[in-house]
């Protein structure tokens, strides 16, 4: 960043919820951080940049918990190059990624090695998540403390759940030394019995293994058990069921350290939507019933699941373009998930404050990272929306390598104008403005 180097965004409707503000402001950014924000931002001087604003909203740049860059080991899906473009053109300003890697991030090597390619690609904030064990092979712990000081925000063995208890406590305990959270993608492999949909009249119709809610219900169970014997910070991926949601609620009620996702595709289809056995659909867990979709929206509502995370996992056409039985599971995320937020925001499923901060401020908190709020002093993260523009989702058309999105052809409305991290701009207007790329 330059030294001095000025940016100001005018006139927009500055949404920040962690600030509780909502009016039409100017932003100013001054080398990176947000310098002031008000009705009239002084200090702007001649040489600085201005990007108008009027009729757009300003959020906080989005965060996002959960996302799977492939890389290393699998770029032929995705690479953090790539990844960091579709994060970028989706209004994120910082991506936490998943260790199922190959190799897996277990260790500080490989999580330096992620951070290298980030700093490369020069476009949004990367935050590498380490496994929870060794190799994600749910047997021995991995070193966390390795992982933290190579730069690891928090751990998971997400895709592979540590179906051993004892393994996850002592995890959970360890975990405290570095105060940070432990991801849980939760799923008893026994109960779901290597299903591929959810268990329901649908899958009966269709012919296809079932995975019964209980599967993911159960584990969300023991992590809220461990959660109050350890007293360690258990974060829950991709809730999908009224029962866990439930759980949640009983967990917080209690004022446990237990915080939840949910993906905009489970807050937005259905397992109707494999009826035509589209694999774009099939992802881990499974898309669930409406009363299970209608209780993560209501629990999204009311805090009980605290943010979206997209899950976004690309897949090559090779992985995708099989029987529905054989398919991969994964659904690429990054650059429908604010329209999708949005698109629950105006069918008044959820506020448009609780929507931003579930993108926004929470996911920040749950990582212990900077940003998600639009402060002075905060870094310059920011994202620009146009809220009246429709467009039709074109997979194609993606950054992402991946084009496996339920959505194709869907017309959502709002769009991400620009994306602005550490005050660069490295989106804007449908293009990836990569002039910092080293
Ligand atoms: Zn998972």
């Amino acid at each position: 960043m330059n030294s001095g180097r000025r940016l100001l965004i005018r006139g927009g409707r500055v949404i920040d919820p962690a600030s509780g503000r909502d009016a039409v402001a100017d932003v100013l950014v001054v080398d990176g951080a947000v310098a002031a924000v008000g009705p009239d931002a002084a200090g702007a001087g001649a040489d600085c940049e201005v990007i108008e604003a009027a009729g757009l909203w300003v959020f906080p740049g989005l965060i996002d918990l959960h996302v799977h860059l492939r890389e290393p080991g699998y770029e032929y899906k995705e690479t953090v190059l790539t990844g960091c473009r579709a994060a970028a053109a989706g209004g994120f300003t910082a991506v936490a990624c998943m260790p199922n890697t190959d190799p897996p991030n277990d260790s500080a090597a490989v999580t330096r090695a992620i951070m290298r390619k980030a700093e490369e690609a020069a476009l949004v904030r990367v935050y590498p998540i380490g496994c929870i064990t060794a190799g994600q092979q749910g047997q021995r712990m991995a070193e966390f403390g390795d992982l933290v000081s190579a730069g690891c925000r928090a751990v998971s063995d997400d895709g592979h759940p540590v179906m051993n208890a004892g393994v996850m406590r002592r995890a959970l305990e360890y975990s405290r030394y570095f105060d940070i959270p432990v991801i849980s993608h939760c799923e008893d492999l026994h109960l779901a019995g290597g299903g591929v949909a959810h268990e329901g009249a649908v899958a009966t119709r269709l012919g296809l293994k079932p995975i019964p809610a209980a599967a993911e219900e159960a584990m969300v169970a023991r992590e809220v058990v461990l959660a109050r014997q350890t007293g360690a910070r258990v974060h829950i991926a991709h809730v999908s069921t009224r029962g866990s949601v439930s759980l949640l609620a009983a967990a917080k009620a209690e004022g446990l350290p237990v915080t939840a996702e949910a993906t905009p595709h489970h807050l937005t289809l259905t397992d109707e939507a494999i009826s035509g056995f589209d694999t774009a659909t099939k992802v881990n867990p499974p898309l669930r019933s409406a009363e299970d979709r209608d209780a993560l929206r209501l629990a999204l509502a009311e805090g009980i699941i605290d943010a979206v995370a997209t899950d976004h996992a690309p897949h090559g056409l090779a992985d995708k373009d099989l029987e529905f039985d054989a398919a991969a599971n994964g659904i690429v995320g990054l650059e429908t998930a604010l329209s999708l937020v949005l698109r629950l925001v105006a069918e008044g499923s959820c506020s448009l404050h609780r929507a931003i901060d579930a993108l926004t401020w929470r996911p920040a908190r749950i990582l212990g990272v900077p940003g998600g709020r639009l402060a002075p002093g905060d870094p310059a993260d920011i994202a620009l929306i146009d809220p009246e523009e429709a467009w039709t989702v074109d997979p194609d058309a993606f950054f992402s390598k991946g084009r496996n999105s339920p959505f194709r052809g869907w017309r959502l409305t709002g769009r991400v104008r620009a994306t602005i991290v550490a005050g660069r701009i490295v989106f804007r207007d449908g293009a990836i403005v990569d002039e910092g790329r080293r």
